[in-house]
């Protein structure tokens, strides 16, 4: 796999913004290329501090860090803008440059019995997205993109949290493929009722992702049991500026209309460690990354859930109202 830093856009806007000194985030995958990053921006006489902090998405521009360490932009690497910040930022959405041609007609046979395709890609592959409708639209498959709606920058583009765009086409398809890695395909089989294939890029594999969600929605029914069955309650927000998904206020006041026991713990990143030091908590909602709750499931010795399964466990809403606006 080889990636393309859009070194051209890099060096143009940071000509064009002329910083000082930038505050330079690197998606998780991508932080083992710091070294060339700073090949390109410090020859133009930018000082340049790397965030070590974790970049899972870009609802965690690290606008604290710069400004206690006086930068006056972030590059953020890796992930398409997600919110409005009181802070300049330049985004890079980095390229994957690969030949998907074999793996597009691999999945013409897992393909073979749906007609009309919606189609996300998470946005490394941007780039290729007009090929791929023509290959497909060659071999006689009608493509919709999903809507750019919510945290989505562009129209197909999927994000881990944002499953909007895709239900907003669901009636119009027949399937979905997710053109990525299994985290987004995972979030949009738990969103979507319609089959979803992933065309996994860096296994090179096509995968129909249906059985895993029957597995999860189970887990999820399990911790929705838990969280009612306890007592003690920590309500995690995290600080990341568009980490905010669920009203913390809301939740103390029906958790002891409901006789439960609710604190409200602030993190900067969910962690195993974290959540054991709280032992006397039975169970834990985050209004942090959905994903934590959902895809950490077995990582952490106590039930976390997210602010939707929340309020199932509190009967303000049913688990078949969630599972029809999508769990995610
Ligand atoms: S909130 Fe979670 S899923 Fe959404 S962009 Fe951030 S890390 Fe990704």
């Amino acid at each position: 796999m080889t990636l393309d830093f859009e070194k051209q856009k890099l060096v143009e806007e940071l000509k064009r913004i002329k910083p000082k000194r930038v505050l330079v985030q690197l998606a998780e995958g991508i932080k083992q290329n710091s070294n060339e990053i700073a090949d390109i921006i410090e020859p133009l006489g930018i000082e340049v501090i790397f965030s070590g902090e974790t970049s899972w998405g870009a609802c965690s521009v690290a606008v604290h860090e710069a400004k206690e360490l006086n930068c006056d932009l972030i590059v953020h690497f890796g992930h398409a803008k997600f919110i409005d910040v009181d802070f300049p930022i330049l985004y890079i959405e980095v390229k994957d440059i690969l030949n998907l041609e074999p793996l597009l007609k691999k999945s013409l046979k897992e393909l073979k019995e749906f007609h009309t395709i919606g189609l996300s890609y998470s946005i490394q592959h941007r780039h290729e997205i007009e090929n791929i409708v023509k290959f497909y639209e060659k071999n006689r498959k009608k493509v919709i993109l999903s809507k750019k709606s919510g945290h989505a920058a562009y129209e197909g583009h999927i994000v881990g949290c944002e499953y909007s765009g895709l239900k907003l086409i669901e009636k119009e398809v027949d399937a979905f493929v997710i053109i990525g890695n299994n985290f987004h395909s995972m979030g949009a089989a738990l969103s979507v009722a319609k089959p979803v294939m992933l065309l996994d890029v860096y296994n090179d594999e096509v995968k129909n992702v249906e059985k895993l969600r029957e597995k999860i929605l189970k887990q999820r029914a399990i911790s929705i049991q838990k969280l009612r069955d306890a007592k003690n309650v920590g309500i995690i927000i995290e600080v990341k500026p568009g980490q905010k998904f669920g009203n913390p206020k809301y939740l103390v006041t029906k958790l002891k209309e409901q006789g439960k026991n609710p604190i409200v713990i602030t993190m900067s990143e969910v962690t195993t460690d974290k959540i054991m030091n709280f032992y006397n908590i039975d169970a834990f909602i985050e209004l942090a990354c959905p994903r934590i709750a959902i895809d950490d499931f077995a990582k952490y010795p106590k039930p976390i859930l997210t602010f939707k399964e929340a309020l199932v466990a509190l009967n303000v809403k049913t688990w078949e109202e969630i599972l029809k606006i999508g769990i995610v």
